[in-house]
């Protein structure tokens, strides 16, 4: 084919394309193009010479193209993200939940799960005025679980539980009893300081304690010391006072529980130190520990 003969097609290519794409231009009003009443005229009259088709084959084209409408692309839906198995938290209500669902193979959560879990948590007001959250320290799989009401100043400061006076007190407690703090458990009821070492709000309590019962379901000790009313109330779901409860064994999801005085009130009142020991020599009874030893 001739050069010439070859340019002369294309031309009439775009020529052609031009006439259509004006004819539609008028019947659509022009609503996207004024055209010229002449240039109009003149592309109704063109009449240009197809090429022949044994040289280029023009695949027929609609009379009159459809208008372009312009449509959102569809919206790309992407491959949901592998998500980490939730957790299962026992007694969880459903304002406090932080998840739901059963850990794979239906393993009960371990205490870092349940940390992770916490995050960085903001499920109650006592988040605002927290520096640390106090969620716990000592033997994961303890055989004994000391429970306490929230975290004090020290406490709240160093991010461990029972640091300041009444952890000191409590550590005697514990090292009289033939325990190190290593070989048993600590934690609170709420994991975050109540402002001015306020008691911790029924909102704050049910927010937090969710996490408690997780910790001694991963933990399962054989016995828990509740220390103060609200970590024996609390667990109990009994609002008897701690003077009425103290000394007496009960039971929590099948673990015995011995609810004594908190620390913190045995400092205000060391008389009542003779009867906290009384309380802490049955569970040392309970481990067939002798207790014969006062610390
Ligand atoms: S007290 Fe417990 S529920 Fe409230 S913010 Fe702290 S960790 Fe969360």
């Amino acid at each position: 084919m001739s050069e010439a003969l070859e340019t002369s097609q294309v031309l009439s290519e775009v020529l052609e394309d031009l006439r259509r794409h004006l004819l539609w231009q008028e019947e659509d009003g022009g609503r996207f193009l004024q055209m010229d009443a002449r240039l109009a005229a003149e592309a109704r009259a063109m009449r240009l010479p197809r090429p022949p088709a044994a040289v280029r084959p023009v695949p027929s084209a609609p009379a009159s193209p459809a208008p372009v409408v312009e449509r959102p692309a569809p919206a790309r839906v992407p491959p949901p993200a592998p998500v980490a198995a939730p957790l299962v938290l026992p007694n969880v209500s459903a304002q406090a939940r932080p998840s739901t669902g059963p850990l794979p193979g239906g393993e009960r959560p371990t205490l870092d799960e349940i940390r992770r879990e916490l995050g960085d948590c903001r499920r109650c007001k006592l988040c605002t005025g927290r520096k640390n959250i106090v969620f716990g320290s000592g033997n994961p799989r303890a055989e004994l679980v000391f429970v306490g009401e929230g975290p004090g100043e020290s406490e709240d400061l160093q991010g461990v539980p029972f640091v300041g006076a009444a952890g000191q007190l409590l550590t005697k407690m514990i090292e009289a009893m033939g325990y190190r703090r290593d070989d048993i458990y600590i934690c609170n009821v709420v994991k975050c300081r109540p402002p001015s070492n306020r008691n911790p709000e029924p909102d704050e309590v049910s927010a937090c304690e969710p996490f408690l019962r997780a910790q001694l379901k991963a933990i399962q000790p054989k016995a828990i010391v509740a220390l103060g009313k609200f970590a024996a109330q609390t667990l109990l779901r009994d609002s008897t006072p701690i003077t009425r409860l103290r000394g007496t064994w009960r039971e929590y999801e099948g673990i015995q529980l011995m609810p004594t005085f908190h620390p913190a009130y045995l400092l205000r009142q060391p008389a009542e130190k003779r009867k906290a020991w009384e309380d802490l020599q049955q569970v040392m009874k309970f481990f067939g520990k002798p207790t014969g030893q006062r610390g």
